[in-house]
């Protein structure tokens, strides 16, 4: 028997205005190289100055995850050829980076939470893009220099399954930081993943395979489960020091394969040395006050649910997986709807309305305020659920007045005593017989005078009203 051990490294475009070391736009630009300058081009002389925005951004991560956010932090360079990066080396943190020793907390499938150690996250300039058209290969460096996070986590996970709730997990407090647009279809959210396996029991780690790139969740956990099944074959051949090595490999993603596509360098090989041109990062009280000015993140959003709202803990992840779905569902409460009811109609009609609609709760054709306003006319009493359905049916298609909609599909639910009880008079006259068996014992027949009256009055009648004039009838 084996244990899979994963450590992941993730690197965030942070969706600053300009450039980590220049003050070129970050922005999508036209024209290929127009976004640059003489320190981002490395033209001999430029010097690097460091983005403040950056930094408190880098910060604000770190005082999120619980880490120790440095007060002097050093830049080093990491030195390599490659057409795209024009320096042959890259600026980033490696001896002393500006967070270290953080924590994130996933939520496992069997209820309980799991604590992963983040080594550190470090700042570090984005390389330029090689585009290769036929027989000739391009340089464009709009992109070079661009801020990236660089956040690692100590090899904490032991299944595919851990991996990506710490993807997710992390993905979803830098959305809320709104530190990155974390987008992993563009690359401004991109992960290597480090594998290995060991027999259980055995203390010291296995030989680490890292695959690069990764742009989805679906693939970091295909790309585990390859890697791990290919490195177990290994160890039961008796080939597993052949066939194991430290290296950095590709996943293909119409195969499903990882391939080998260099042997991993060693951190030597990069000749890191602290950068001459940069003096040590320090930062200010201002922007420690800036960094440390966050909305409020999943985990006290989970827990105040929880314990003040009375969500079940299943149905708050769900709402605060994205701060999205989180912030449509507090803008429902702000328009009367109870929370339990809001998280009902949240998670169940609207998602699934939406899903089947093709859009997403950003793209949502019915606005937080519209369905808490719904919402709060079911909790109290002027509809019933099914009057809010086809409500909801119509708002999907059109944005109407609920009000006017309630009027004009008679969905009005009938709340005043008199005409209910004019009902039940009827219904119990009807059914002489059984108001004598339910006398006489058989209180199963209330649900039957309930479900007829309900009927008598086409689904109208207030459940609630019916069932307590019900009960005064039948005493
Ligand atoms: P490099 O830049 O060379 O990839 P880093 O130190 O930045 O090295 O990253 C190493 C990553 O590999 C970390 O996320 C760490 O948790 C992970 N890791 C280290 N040892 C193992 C191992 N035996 N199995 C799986 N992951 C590992
Ligand atoms: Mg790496
Ligand atoms: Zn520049």
């Amino acid at each position: 028997m084996f244990e899979t051990v994963i450590g992941l490294e993730v690197h965030v475009q942070l969706n600053t205005k300009t450039k980590l070391f220049c003050s070129c736009p970050t922005s999508f630009a036209e024209h290929q190289n127009s976004n640059t300058c003489p320190t981002c081009l490395a033209l001999p002389g430029a010097l690097p100055v460091v983005n403040k925005e950056a930094t408190i951004k880098a910060m604000r991560l770190g005082y999120a995850i619980n880490a120790n956010v440095n007060h002097i932090s050093n830049f080093d360079r990491k030195s390599y050829f490659y057409p795209d990066s024009p320096s042959a080396y890259q600026i980033t943190q490696l001896h002393k980076a500006i967070v270290q020793k953080g924590e994130i907390f996933i939520d496992l499938k069997d209820g309980t939470q799991k604590r992963i150690g983040l080594t550190q996250a470090h700042l570090e300039a984005d390389a330029g893009k090689n585009i290769h058209d036929d027989s000739i290969s391009k340089v464009d460096l709009n992109r070079a220099g661009t801020p990236l996070l660089e956040i690692v986590s100590e090899p904490d996970m032991r299944s595919a399954d851990e991996a990506v709730a710490y993807l997710k997990k992390l993905h979803s407090t830098v959305r809320y930081l709104d530190i990155s647009d974390a987008n992993m279809q563009e690359g401004s959210f991109r992960c290597d993943v480090n594998v290995s396996i060991r027999p259980k029991g055995q203390k010291e780690f296995g030989t680490r395979v890292e695959i690069k790139n990764i742009n989805s969740f679906k693939f970091v956990a295909s790309a585990i489960a390859y890697e791990v099944q290919r490195q177990t074959e290994a160890y039961e051949d008796g080939i597993y020091n052949d066939e194991v090595f430290q290296e950095t490999r590709l996943f293909d993603v119409d195969k499903g394969v990882t391939k080998s596509m260099r042997g991993k360098e060693e951190a030597a090989d990069y000749r890191y040395f602290p950068d001459p041109d940069l003096r040590p990062l320090v930062v200010t009280n201002e922007m420690i006050e800036k960094a440390k000015d966050m909305p409020e993140l999943p985990d006290a959003k989970i827990k105040r649910y929880v314990e003040e709202l009375g969500i079940k803990r299943a149905d708050a992840l769900v709402i605060c997986l994205t701060k999205e779905s989180a912030y449509y569902f507090e803008d429902m409460l702000k328009s009367g709807a109870t929370p339990k009811s809001a998280v009902n109609w949240l998670n169940t009609e609207l998602l699934g309305r939406l899903n089947k609609a093709g859009y997403n709760i950003t793209s949502s054709p019915v606005s937080a305020k519209k369905l808490g306003e719904l919402v709060s006319k079911i909790d109290n009493g002027t509809i019933n659920g099914k009057g809010a359905k086809d409500i909801l049916d119509v708002l999907m298609e059109s944005d109407r007045d609920i009000d006017e909609l309630i009027k004009e599909l008679g969905l009005a639910q009938v709340s005043d005593d008199g005409a209910i009880l004019e009902i039940i008079d009827s219904i119990l006259e009807k059914n002489q017989d059984k108001v004598a068996e339910y006398k006489a014992g058989k209180e199963k027949l209330f649900g039957f005078f309930v479900g007829q009256t309900m009927k008598a009055s086409r689904g109208s009648a207030n459940p609630k009203k019916v069932n307590e004039l019900l009960r005064e009838r039948l005493m």
